[in-house]
C-alpha cells in the first residue's frame, strides 16, 4: 500500500516555533498566526495546593468556527472527535486552575488562536483570532475545531491532513496574575517560567485549535470501524492533532528536552520507553517517521493492545490504516508534563529490539515530504 507522504504532518503544529530572544530567558511562543505572548517577568509563585487527587480533564470542543459543518452534531466526524478527545480527558489527570479576569484593575486575559476554518488571504496563514476577557473553568480546556482546504493554504505541506496546536495565552495585569494564568497551577513554582521559556519543564494551556483538511479527502470517519483502501482515518489524525494541542512538538517543555540539533528527544520517560534517545523528524516536533512502539488498549477502536506499531506522534499516516497511541506516545506526553496513570501494556517476547531495528529499515524506504 502506498504511503501517503507526511500525510499526518501538522504544518501548523509542526512549525509552531519556539524562538529565544538573545540575552533573555523569556521567549516568544508563536503559532502559525504569529500570535505573541508578551514577555512575562519573574514574579511571586502561585501557591500550589497539596497534591491533587487524580481526576479527569474536561475538553470543551467548540464548533463556533466550524464554518463548513465538518463536525456537525450527529455526524460520525463529531463522534470521532469525541472519541479521540475522550482518551485525553480520561488519562490526563493534572489539575488546572481556572482562567478569568483577575481582581486587579488591569488583570484581564486574552486567548489567541487560529481560525480552524479560514485562511487569511493576506498572510496565507490560518486567520488570527483572539478572545478578550476569556474565562474557563478549572480542569477544563477549550479546543476550537473546524475544517478547511489545508492543502490550498500557502505554506502548508501539500499532503497535510490536519493541524493542531495550543493557543497562546496573553494575560495582562499583575505578575502574580500572569503567573497564575499562564501556569494554571502547573510547574513546581506555578510560574509562567515553568511553562514558557528555556527553564520550562511543565505545560499548561487554556486550549487551542484543530483543523482538518476537507477538500478532496475520502475520510474514513467512523471511529468504531477500520479504514480501507486509500482512505485516511479521521480518528488517527484527531488523536495525533490533539497530541499537538497538548504540547507534543508545540511546547517549551518539549523543545527543552531535544538535543541542540533537534534530532534526538531526551525526555526521561520517552528514553525509558524507547530504550535510547528517541530519533526525531527534522525540526523535532515528531518522532522520526516510522518509529514504532507498543499499542495501548484501543480495542474498541479496532486496534489490539501490546502490538508493535508505528507511533501516533510520528509525522505520517499510512492510508487505509489506523494508528492509536503507543507507549512511546504516552511517554512523550508525560515528558511534556502530563500525569498519565495509564496501565502498562505487556511487552511481547523479543518484539522490542526487533522493532528498533525495523525503524531504520522502514525509514529508508519511505519518502517523507516534511
Ligand atoms: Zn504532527
Amino acid at each position: 500500500m502506498a504511503r501517503h507522504p507526511a500525510a499526518c504532518d501538522t504544518a501548523v503544529a509542526c512549525t509552531a516555533t519556539v524562538t529565544r530572544t538573545a540575552g533573555a530567558d523569556f521567549a516568544e511562543y508563536r503559532d502559525r498566526a504569529v500570535n505573541r505572548l508578551r514577555p512575562i517577568a519573574l514574579g511571586l509563585a502561585l501557591s500550589l495546593a497539596c497534591a491533587p487527587a487524580a481526576q479527569a480533564l474536561n475538553i470543551e470542543f467548540n464548533y463556533e468556527y466550524d464554518l463548513s459543518g465538518f463536525f456537525a452534531a450527529g455526524t460520525l466526524e463529531r463522534t470521532a472527535l469525541e472519541e479521540a478527545g475522550a482518551w485525553y480527558e480520561t488519562n490526563l489527570t493534572d489539575s488546572l486552575t481556572a482562567i478569568g479576569d483577575g481582581p486587579g484593575l488591569n488583570d484581564s486575559y486574552t486567548a489567541k488562536f487560529s481560525n480552524p476554518s479560514k485562511f487569511d488571504p493576506v498572510t496565507g496563514q490560518l486567520e488570527s483570532l483572539q478572545i478578550d476577557n476569556f474565562s474557563i473553568a478549572a480542569d477544563t480546556v477549550r479546543i476550537y475545531v473546524g475544517a478547511v482546504g489545508l492543502e490550498a493554504g500557502t505554506g502548508l505541506n501539500t499532503n497535510t491532513l490536519g493541524v493542531g496546536a495550543p493557543g497562546t495565552p496573553d494575560p495582562d495585569g499583575s505578575l502574580d496574575y500572569q503567573n497564575a494564568m499562564v501556569s494554571r497551577g502547573q510547574g513546581a513554582g506555578g510560574k509562567s517560567l515553568d511553562i514558557y521559556g528555556s527553564m520550562a519543564n511543565d505545560f499548561a494551556l487554556w486550549g487551542g485549535y484543530l483543523s482538518i483538511d476537507n477538500t478532496g479527502r475520502n475520510w474514513h470517519s467512523d471511529p468504531y470501524t477500520l479504514p480501507t483502501g486509500g482512505q485516511p482515518d479521521l480518528f488517527s489524525v484527531l488523536l495525533h492533532e490533539l497530541g499537538h494541542v497538548f504540547g507534543i512538538g508545540t511546547s517549551f517543555s518539549w523543545f527543552n528536552q531535544l538535543n541542540t540539533a533537534q534530532t534526538r528527544f531526551l525526555g526521561p520517560d520517552s528514553v525509558a520507553s524507547y530504550g535510547d534517545d528517541v530519533p526525531m523528524q527534522s525540526g523535532g516536533a515528531h518522532w522520526a517517521n516510522g518509529t514504532t512502539s507498543l499499542t495501548l488498549d484501543f480495542i474498541a477502536n479496532g486496534v489490539e493492545a501490546g502490538l508493535l506499531k508505528e507511533t501516533a506522534f510520528d509525522p505520517s499516516l499510512l492510508l487505509g490504516s489506523r494508528k492509536v497511541l503507543t507507549e512511546l506516545d504516552v511517554a512523550g506526553l508525560r515528558d511534556v508534563g502530563w500525569t498519565i496513570p495509564v496501565t502498562a501494556v505487556p511487552l511481547p517476547p523479543a518484539g522490542w529490539l526487533c522493532g528498533i531495528a525495523l525503524v531504520w529499515v522502514v525509514r529508508a524506504r519511505r519518502n517523507v515530504a516534511a
